[in-house]
């Protein structure tokens, strides 16, 4: 198994979950008391977070890039962004480094095509959800990706003042599962978490639509490349 480098600490409290879900999946694949050989370098998000509130893409980026660097001199042989929003800078990290990056749209954008669908919600930070990087890369592969029309404000704040501080509030879920009812009625047939901690949250037993959890699917394909 190729030992995997993941940047992580965007939050601490998804790449927890990472963690967790990459090592699960290694012994259920392996077997046997075998886990994953795996980096993990893990941020201060705190820089991070103001680089994106001020819009400085690129020196966000340069970092990421410097990070997964590091990573790949340090021996990993496949590569992880453990979080949707900071794939804004994709492009950077895999123009600084040479071993195959695995973006976290495209295992979701698998998941949902394998299940037939076509037309999906896409709930996430509000740079996620209002940027195109991501909605273009879900196009790139046939799928149509609807956003709130409503309450984005909110939806990005119960990200960055709760789950990322590991507080999670039943108020807080009820407004996530309006969200997703809006989405089912303009004509989502499934919604994709497209932020690492939306998990947290929501899942298939509380949510509206069939759920698409970006953490869970990005974890384990990191796993599949790693074994490949
Ligand atoms: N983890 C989140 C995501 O998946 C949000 C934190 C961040 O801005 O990186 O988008």
């Amino acid at each position: 198994m190729k030992t995997i480098g993941l940047i992580g600490g965007m939050s601490w409290e998804s790449t927890a979950h990472y963690y967790r879900v990459i090592n699960q999946e290694t012994a259920a694949r392996l077997g046997g008391l075998h886990s994953a050989p795996l980096i993990v370098h893990s941020v201060d998000f705190a820089p991070i977070a103001a680089m994106q509130s001020a819009g400085d893409w690129d020196g966000a980026g340069s970092e990421l890039a410097a990070i997964a660097k590091g990573l790949e001199q340090a021996g990993a042989e496949v590569i992880g962004l453990a979080t949707n929003t900071m794939h804004i800078v994709a492009d950077q990290i895999i123009a600084a480094t040479s071993v195959p990056f695995v973006h976290i749209a495209d295992p979701t954008s698998q998941a949902l095509l394998d299940d037939g669908f076509e037309t999906v919600g896409l709930l996430g930070t509000r740079f996620t959800m209002e940027m195109s990087f991501y909605r273009d890369r879900l196009a790139e592969r046939g799928l149509t990706a609807l956003i709130p029309e409503v309450d984005r404000t909110n939806l990005n704040g119960i990200i960055y003042d709760e789950l990322c501080r590991g507080i999670v509030r039943e108020e807080s879920r009820r407004i996530y599962m309006t969200a997703i009812d809006r989405l089912a009625a303009r004509g989502a047939e499934a919604v994709i978490l497209g932020c690492t901690e939306i998990t947290m949250l929501i899942d298939d037993s509380v949510s509206p639509l069939p759920v698409y959890d970006t953490t869970d699917l990005h974890a384990k394909s990191l796993v599949t490349a790693a074994l490949a």
